[in-house]
């Protein structure tokens, strides 16, 4: 999936530009403290192109001057981006800031797009002919307030896409390991690696600094776990900062069908787990919960079931995702995990005909009448698998503001109590039936 990276100076609108164009993500309901909102990697889709959306201006490094922040955000883009978009501003003209940048993106192979941000009004539109100094081609007036401008900004975007080689399908299950640093994710790949037969080590990804290990477990089944490099320890200076590390995840996760949520039994849940941990339920992807170091904690019959206890207040929304507790150290249980990665990718991708579907639905809703808001009683008539990864319900009724969470919810345990569906979200959305 090609990867198209936002690269510009403070204040031109990069954010707003990003929102646009990026599609909208699986919500958290509970408002988790520590759960962020800030998008700094996101899906996105053009014409029926599917592509990756990196916004770089989110990604700072904390006190370093405006310069060094540019420069990093730009290298960040060359290094991920298949396409750069540079966007400047129509009011402030070509500014130093923009012609560093500029400099920098002349040393790139990668494509470069220049979209002149803030042309409300097709006056702005017309004058945009000081910013081909810049030397990037031509620029695309845009106004990320009303929209305008977009479509044509994409289509040069699209049109730049690399040509698709002839990859052969790979059927392998795709995962990624997160949480943050020192929890154990380079130990535990490490362990999953020496443990299973190793096919192909290291496959270089699509995107250039990705790698990507492939194994083959007792039965056969192949896996891939997704950005091997970026679970090693690097050295650039951004490659410490937390948003750098959330933007790598982010990636991960996008490429993955299972993600493993990596926590620390020695230290118990942190906010920043919960951070990570949101980031895989709100891609819609598998989740596993694993709790590494388990070897350190000293066990009286209590100690799994508190710990499970804990999780399952502090990650609620996660209230799907299996727990494993291992230790990378001894590879205890280490050998259980691709078994169930395997389970849960299946279930990620299962699919429910209508007919079976509507036999649950009518017996759940026989036993349990449905909600009455203001006097008005919902209807539900019937309910069609839409798509799977995650599974995706479309529930028809007669009026989608009598479906509130709670009803969604009772939906969804219907549908875990008669499918398996352990380990993925699933989506329910309410249509009206014309
Ligand atoms: P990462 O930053 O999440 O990749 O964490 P690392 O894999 O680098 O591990 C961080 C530290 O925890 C290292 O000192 C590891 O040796 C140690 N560690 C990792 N897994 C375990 C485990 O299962 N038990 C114990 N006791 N230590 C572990």
């Amino acid at each position: 999936k090609p990867v198209v990276a936002i690269v510009g100076r403070p204040n031109v609108g990069k954010s707003t530009i990003f929102n646009r164009i990026a599609k909208q993500r699986i919500a958290i309901v509970e408002d988790e403290p520590g759960v962020t909102r800030d998008r700094l990697y996101a899906p996105a889709e053009w014409l029926g192109h599917v592509f990756s959306l990196i916004d770089t201006g989110g990604i700072d490094i904390d006190d370093a001057p405006l310069m060094t922040q540019i420069v990093a955000q730009a290298q960040i883009a060359m290094e991920e981006a298949d396409v750069i978009v540079f966007i400047v501003s129509n009011p402030e003209g070509v500014t130093d800031a923009d012609e560093h940048i500029a400099q920098m993106l002349y040393k790139t192979d990668t494509p470069v797009v220049l979209a002149v941000n803030k042309a409300d009004n097709p006056e702005q539109r017309q004058e945009i002919y000081d910013f081909y100094s810049l030397g990037l081609g031509d620029p695309y007036p845009i106004s990320g307030v009303q929209g305008t401008g977009l479509g044509d900004l994409l289509d040069a975007v699209v049109a730049k896409f690399p040509q698709h080689q002839d990859t052969p399908e790979d059927a392998s299950v795709h995962f990624s390991v997160i949480g943050r640093p020192n929890v154990g994710k380079s130990s535990l790949v490490n362990a999953l690696l020496g443990k299973e037969r190793v096919i192909v080590s290291d496959i270089q990804g699509t995107t250039r600094d990705a790698i990507d290990s492939r194994f083959q477990d007792e039965n056969g089944q192949e896996f891939t776990i997704i950005d091997t490099a970026g679970i090693r320890k690097r050295g650039k200076i951004w490659e410490n900062t937390e948003k750098y590390a959330v933007l790598r995840a982010q990636s991960a996760i996008e490429r993955s069908d299972v993600v493993l949520v990596v926590l620390n039994a020695e230290e118990g849940i942190r906010e920043q787990d919960k951070h990570v941990a949101g980031l895989a339920h709100e891609a819609g992807r598998g989740v596993i919960i694993v709790v590494n170091k388990w070897d350190t904690i000293h066990k009286d019959t209590h100690s799994m079931q508190q710990f499970t206890d804990a999780i399952r207040t502090e990650f609620q929304y996660l209230d799907y995702a299996p727990i494993v507790f291992v230790s990378a150290k001894s590879t205890q249980r280490v050998n259980t995990l691709p078994a169930l990665i395997q389970k849960v990718a299946e279930n990620h991708e299962r699919r429910i005909s209508s007919s079976v579907l509507n036999d649950v639905l009518l017996r759940a809703i026989s036993v349990t009448p449905t909600p009455t808001i203001n006097g008005k009683r919902l209807r539900v008539y019937y309910m069609t698998q839409v798509k799977s990864g995650p599974p995706t319900f479309v529930a028809f009724v007669n009026n989608p503001d009598l479906v509130h969470f709670s009803f969604q919810r009772f939906l969804v345990n219907q549908l875990r109590a008669a499918f398996d569906f352990s380990g993925t979200p699933i989506v329910i959305i309410p249509r009206q039936r014309k």
